[in-house]
């Protein structure tokens, strides 16, 4: 960390006291002219880049994920949205991808879907796939 007062490249830490838990401050001393001077270090996190049909990128939100669980679950009502939308969003970061398409998204939300409720999941793959028959929801059954 660049020192403030005279721009010597090197400091040392003196001091660290975190903030909550997601922040560190440090009371640091330049090497050089031994000013010291306070830095806040915080943990950023990378929202992923979600690429939709229309080929538009945007950061992933789980807001919007709510939404489209809430649509799908509405007449079965599934209580647990909240906690279901950050199971996927979990599982869709340990796959490790910065980069995603929505059709990852609904992939993950219908695995997860079914595994609370199958007629939600159902639901679900109509309002998000390209499926218009009922020999497709009949495949997707299966
Ligand atoms: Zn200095």
């Amino acid at each position: 960390m660049k020192c403030v007062f005279c721009g010597c490249n090197d400091s040392k830490v003196v001091d660290s006291r975190y903030l909550k838990d997601t922040s560190i401050r440090r009371r640091r001393e330049c090497v050089k002219c031994g000013k010291r001077f306070t830095t806040y270090e915080t943990v950023e996190t990378n929202p992923m880049i979600v690429t939709n049909v229309f080929n538009e990128r945007e950061p992933f939100k789980l807001e919007k994920l709510i939404e489209s669980l809430r649509y799908a679950t509405y007449c079965q009502g599934v209580s647990e949205i909240q906690e279901l939308a950050e199971n996927i969003e979990q599982a869709l970061l340990l796959e490790g991808n910065q980069e995603i398409t929505t059709k990852d998204i609904v992939n993950v939300t219908i695995d997860k879907l079914s595994e609370v409720d199958t007629i939600s999941a159902v639901v679900y793959y109509t309002q998000h796939t390209d499926c218009n028959s009922l020999e497709d929801i009949r495949r997707f059954i299966k």
